[in-house]
């Protein structure tokens, strides 16, 4: 599943209920929380994470292809070292 929410952290702000462009997210009413209702879904934009007012009450693992995809746009953008230097002691 892409999106984890920590339980032991969510204090049931419903930001990222509220801002999921994919509607990804149900609220349970009982329990005043939310949980993943369609985890297959997910376009892994980030906003939810972005959102949330609390370190580490979401986690967000990106599938293999996205990080091909990030690697593809932006290692090329980076300079390759011309010469290997040592790095100096003391
Ligand atoms: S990463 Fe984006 S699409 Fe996925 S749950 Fe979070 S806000 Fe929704
Ligand atoms: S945004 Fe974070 S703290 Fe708020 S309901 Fe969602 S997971 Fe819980």
């Amino acid at each position: 599943m892409p999106v984890k929410i920590n339980y032991h952290r969510c204090n049931g702000c419903k930001a990222c209920y509220n801002h999921c462009p994919a509607d990804l997210f149900g609220w349970d009413e009982e329990r005043d929380i939310p949980y993943i209702a369609y985890p297959d879904e997910c376009w892994h934009c980030g906003i939810c994470k972005m959102e949330c007012p609390v370190e580490k009450a979401i986690e967000l693992t990106l599938p293999p292809q996205c990080w091909l995809e990030i690697n593809k746009r932006f290692i090329s953008k980076l300079s390759a070292p011309t010469e290997f230097q040592w790095p100096e002691e003391g």
